[in-house]
């Protein structure tokens, strides 16, 4: 992403900038903020702008600082604000990611959450489109998650359940399970009861304790065995949704058909069953691409043994993770890094306009066709 020279960027991940991303940003123009969310709301300038909060990925919007981290609505709006100054238009993706993430733990609450955090987003996005009058909207997701029912087996008689019944103890919750978790490894065995109630609104049993003191020192790395291992996330997300008329079935991604919903100006919009082909075609369209993306993918991500055909080229490996393609002709040398959009003619370097891709398994780059025209 950060050889993609977008204009705007807006997430977590502080912690993989690299010196050669913060090189590349000085050179290219962008601004990077890090844990700055008042700079980023300010910002008017005209540049390229990438603001960053957290380490890693941001949290979750349950347990976000509204001080600290903007919210995804907030990212929307700035986005929007400063995209909507290009002359050519934009394209802008805004992506409610941790809906993924909350289901894959099974937390209700943070899927809710998360939700409307979205939602919120999607709201800024629409008056932006309907004020405009040029823009299309498509909302939709890429798979579902987690299984999630809005009745279960803990509640019975599902017709005669009230609001309160299906949603009263999950609005009660103030925090998601992940973030409790990092609350609880901190707290005191016979504070946990209190910090559990303060939180949640739950009282624990005493087998329910005995399961979180015993999980306790247990935390799963990877997010998406969070749903399915005995870890205290998951312990505290049995006894939250055992309150709960909400069921699960799987901690992993399932295979029911998405919500899809579009906007368009003139009303053209996508209807019925549509498949993801579908979509892109109709993105292609309403965003007037002259030429079509397969045609683009294949004079931007041509095979360098295609694209170099007949002449001297060798793959320098000495750094595993970004080798660098090497061709020669006649005096000039092309040097092609792996994952970069800059690449050097003779010692120089020059801006691609594209990133670079390598695959391991064929030893191939995929490249711009007009490359060759360089040498
Ligand atoms: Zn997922």
């Amino acid at each position: 992403m950060a050889y993609q020279n977008l204009d705007v960027m807006f997430g977590g991940g502080n912690g993989i900038l690299t010196d050669d991303i913060r090189q590349h940003f000085n050179q290219n123009g962008t601004t990077l903020f890090s844990n700055d969310r008042n700079a980023l709301l300010n910002y008017e300038g005209e540049g390229k702008v990438w603001a960053l909060f957290g380490d890693g990925a941001m949290t979750y919007d349950l347990d976000r600082n509204p001080e600290k981290a903007p919210s995804l609505a907030e990212m929307t709006d700035k986005a929007l604000q400063l995209l909507s100054k290009k002359e050519n238009g934009f394209f802008l993706m805004v992506e409610g990611s941790h809906v993924d993430w909350a289901a894959h733990a099974n937390d209700a609450a943070a899927v809710i959450h998360e939700f409307l955090a979205f939602d919120e987003a999607v709201g800024k996005v629409m008056d932006f489109a309907q004020n405009d009058g040029n823009t299309a909207v498509v909302i939709l997701s890429d798979h579902a998650t987690g299984g999630l029912s809005i009745g279960s087996r803990n509640c019975s008689g599902s017709s005669s359940l009230s609001l309160e019944d299906l949603f009263g103890a999950v609005s009660n919750y103030k925090i998601s399970a992940s973030g409790l978790e990092s609350i609880l490894v901190n707290t005191k065995p016979d504070e946990i009861k209190s910090v559990f109630k303060e939180y949640t609104d739950v009282e624990i049993t005493d087998e329910e304790m005995q399961t979180l003191l015993s999980s306790k020192n247990y935390k799963e790395g990877d997010y998406t065995q969070v749903g399915t291992s005995e870890n205290l996330a998951h312990n505290i997300v049995k006894i939250l949704n055992a309150r709960t008329c909400f069921g699960f079935t799987t901690g992993s991604h399932t295979g029911e058909e998405v919500l899809l919903a579009s906007y368009h100006p003139q009303g053209d919009i996508l209807k019925g069953n549509v498949t993801n082909r579908g979509v892109n075609e109709y993105l292609q369209k309403v965003a007037g691409l002259e030429i079509s993306l397969q045609d683009l993918s294949d004079s931007i991500f041509a095979k360098h043994q295609d694209v170099f055909a007949g002449m001297n080229y060798s793959i320098d490996k000495q750094d595993p993770d970004f080798p660098v393609l090497k061709v020669k002709k006649g005096r000039n040398t092309l040097e092609i890094k792996a994952f970069s959009s800059v690449a050097k003619l003779n010692g120089k370097s020059f801006d691609l306009g594209s990133v670079i891709v390598y695959i391991d398994k064929n030893d191939t780059f995929y490249l711009p066709v007009h490359l060759k025209e360089k040498l």
